[in-house]
């Protein structure tokens, strides 16, 4: 579960305060599949960096499975992202002088983990990866490499998947492939996955659709209470209980496509 009260991000900028995120409030439970949508610069990345204990907040708290993340030290905030989350960048962030086996590896080896080959070599085949296991970053193409950042995000068999993009920097068919392969791990390890995505087609697809703008919520299909839009929450409520189950009844499809407008409407009223 992670929740997030009252989440407040400030920066300064010249003399003046910039507000990244303005008091959040948000509960995420466990293998919810959520996806954030957003302009450039509404503060969505800002957002995952907080969660993922990369970057702390200017007030507010963040829990993760009860535990509040904003008091920890850093090496016990470096010890609850080895146990439970993984990370995957829109820039893949692999490491050039390793292969797509040692990326997966290394970070395994140097957290002592036992059977680290076995597992690296059954991540890889995870992600279709097999018969690359042994090319480096710059001989993959951009599909593969991101799907070896999945198969290094889920090395440490996280609870929580924070993927910031992972589709931007690739073609429509490498992209689905890449979040398909999201969404299976997701369903068959029940991991909470929170995608940040520009495509709406994709964001559509998750259990629950959280809008931001300037640093505001201005749509969650998956919360009754702290909406400020009522005509978003409407829209998006009837998308949304059981997401999961009706997603490929057309009902649903047409509900969410319903959702999708109030969304946008709300965030243009704003
Ligand atoms: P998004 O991911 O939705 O595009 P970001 O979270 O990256 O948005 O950024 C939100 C806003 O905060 C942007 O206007 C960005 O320029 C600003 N911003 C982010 N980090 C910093 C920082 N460290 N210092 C100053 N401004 C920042
Ligand atoms: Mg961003």
């Amino acid at each position: 579960m992670i929740e997030l009260y009252r989440l407040r991000k400030e920066v300064p900028s010249g003399t003046e305060t910039l507000t990244i995120l303005h008091s959040l409030d948000l509960s995420i439970p466990d293998g919810q599949f959520v996806s954030i949508v957003g302009p450039s610069g509404s503060g969505k990345s800002t957002l995952l960096g907080l969660i993922a204990g990369l970057d702390a907040p200017t007030a507010g708290e963040i829990r993760i499975d009860g535990a509040e993340i904003t008091a920890m030290d850093e090496d016990t905030l470096a010890q609850l992202r080895g146990t439970k989350i993984g990370i995957v960048f829109q820039s893949f962030h692999l490491i050039a002088s390793l292969t797509a086996f040692e990326n997966v590896l290394v970070p395994m080896e140097i957290a002592g983990m036992r059977d680290a080959q076995a597992r690296a070599r059954s991540l890889l085949a995870d992600v279709d990866l097999t018969a690359r296991a042994h090319h480096y970053p710059s001989q993959l193409s951009g599909g593969e490499q991101q799907r070896v950042s999945i198969a290094r995000a889920f090395s440490n068999d996280p609870s929580i998947l924070l993927a910031d993009e992972p589709t931007g920097n690739l073609d429509t068919k490498n992209g689905r492939h890449v979040f398909d392969l999201m969404l299976k791990l997701n369903r068959q390890r029940g991991t909470t996955l929170v995608l940040i995505t520009h495509d709406h087609e994709l964001a559509a697809l998750a259990d629950r659709r959280i809008a931001l703008r300037d640093g505001h919520v201005v749509g969650d299909s998956g919360s009754s209470v702290g909406n400020e839009d009522e005509t978003a929450q409407d829209g998006a409520r009837l998308a949304t209980p059981g997401a999961r189950e009706a997603k490929d009844d057309a009902a649903s499809e047409d509900a969410l496509a319903a959702s999708e407008d109030a969304l946008e409407e709300a965030a243009q009223q704003r």
